[in-house]
């Protein structure tokens, strides 16, 4: 069964082709600057599999449907596609950052769902429409495949209220629907379900703190397999220090902010979403380059990294009380897979937590997934890759039934 992926973004389609009867990756690929000058395709056919053929392609992309229509191109193409046209293409799976509360399972694509994406437009103005740009373009040019919406937030809707809902008057909840939401939800799922099998125990037995660190980072308390509490609230603002995002901070920062400095609510919301996290504080927002500062004795690299550990340990300590028991800690994504001393600093002095990293293990290079627990250690540490696109292709199949 061949799935097609698409994560449609507001000037970009990033795209995977998935062979799901051997979980392979046919096409990974990238349609960018979509509206903008200087359009491009870049793909790469059998990734991974050592006889590679890259596909780099540079046109003018005016809208989604033209980059839709190019990288239909790409794959079939005779020389260098992989299946000869678009009909060979069994179903699309569809990346939705929001689905608020009407979604708690992946859904097949009807004008239905279309319609509730629509109405969750509030929850995400600038994700929910580029997605919803994508579906509309690939319903017209898959006319009569299945096509399957994944939603970021609906691994999180097995949230208890005691942990979604924000102390505010409970009528902005029942007339607004705010309240927390949660992201990452199809990376933590995936790494949730990878972590069970490594640990050779059902998901629905197992208790996990997943810890996604990439650009954004969130964690989740995972409980008997289903998220009970999460880092990322009602926007992908809350929680974690991030690349650029400021995570937790004190909700009255705006008031002082308008009063001190006359800062608007959009000045104050832009700050807050590209101009603070690592970035904010050290003025690099990638945590390679941080690390590079920090080596040359650079004071705010360093603080900036001691805050960003700080803040993660700081959730290892919540989620161990809200899970009471833990199976193991999971890291994945940009900085979870690759940064050893993120991990290491994090996990540092956990002794009295059952937490008793092997340094040698923590320093290799991880395959799929690594464990990094010494063998005394109670609870088990894991490095696992995360595959959003694999995780929305299998979800796209399960809904096919
Ligand atoms: P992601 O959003 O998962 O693609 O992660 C992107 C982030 O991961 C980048 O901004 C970097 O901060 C971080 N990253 C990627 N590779 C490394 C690495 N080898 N060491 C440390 N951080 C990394």
């Amino acid at each position: 069964m061949k799935i097609l992926v698409i994560n449609s973004g507001s000037s970009s389609i990033k795209y995977q082709l998935l062979d799901m009867d051997t979980e392979s990756v046919l096409v990974t690929g990238l349609v960018e600057r979509i509206g903008e000058a200087g359009g491009v395709l870049t793909a790469t056919t059998y990734p991974g599999t050592g006889k590679e053929k890259l596909t780099r392609l540079e046109t003018t992309i005016p809208d989604h449907s033209t980059g839709m229509k190019l990288l239909i191109k790409q794959i079939s193409d005779q020389q260098d596609g992989v299946i000869r046209d678009a009909s060979e293409i069994d179903a699309v799976g569809h990346r939705v950052v929001h689905g608020g509360e009407s979604f708690q399972q992946p859904a097949l694509i009807t004008d239905e769902v279309v319609d509730a994406i629509k109405a969750n437009v509030p929850l995400a103005p600038l994700h929910n429409p580029a997605n919803l740009d994508g579906i509309r373009v690939a319903r017209q040019l898959f006319a009569g495949v299945p096509q399957v919406a994944v939603f970021d937030t609906a691994f999180h809707q097995s949230m208890p209220p005691s942990a979604f809902l924000y102390a505010l008057p409970y009528e902005l909840y029942e007339k607004d629907r705010i309240r927390r939401y949660g992201f990452h939800g199809t990376s933590h799922k995936y790494v949730a379900f990878e972590s069970a099998r490594i640990l050779s125990k059902p998901l629905a037995e197992c208790n996990l703190i997943t810890i996604h660190l990439g650009n954004g980072c969130s964690m989740t308390a995972v409980q008997n397999g289903r998220s009970v509490e999460t880092s990322l609230g009602m926007t992908p603002l809350e929680g974690l220090i991030m690349g650029t995002r400021c995570g937790d901070i004190d909700p009255a920062l705006h008031a002082i902010l308008h009063r001190s400095r006359g800062m608007d609510i959009e000045e104050i919301d832009a700050m807050l979403n590209r101009e603070s996290g690592l970035k904010g504080v050290c003025g690099m927002n990638d945590m390679r380059d941080i690390h590079a500062a920090r080596q040359q004795g650079d004071r705010l690299a360093k603080l900036a990294f001691d805050m960003f550990v700080h803040r993660i340990r700081k959730y290892i300590g919540a989620y161990f009380a809200v899970l009471g028991r833990v199976d193991a800690l999971v890291f994945t994504a940009g900085i979870g897979e690759n940064d050893r001393e993120v991990r290491k600093a994090a996990l540092a002095g956990l002794e009295n937590l059952g937490i008793i990293l092997d340094h040698e293990a923590n320093g290799r290079r991880p395959g799929d997934w690594l464990r990094i627990s010494a063998p005394e250690s109670k609870v088990e540490l894991l490095v696992v890759r995360t595959n959003e696109e694999l995780e929305i292709a299998r979800q796209t199949v399960e809904v096919l039934g």
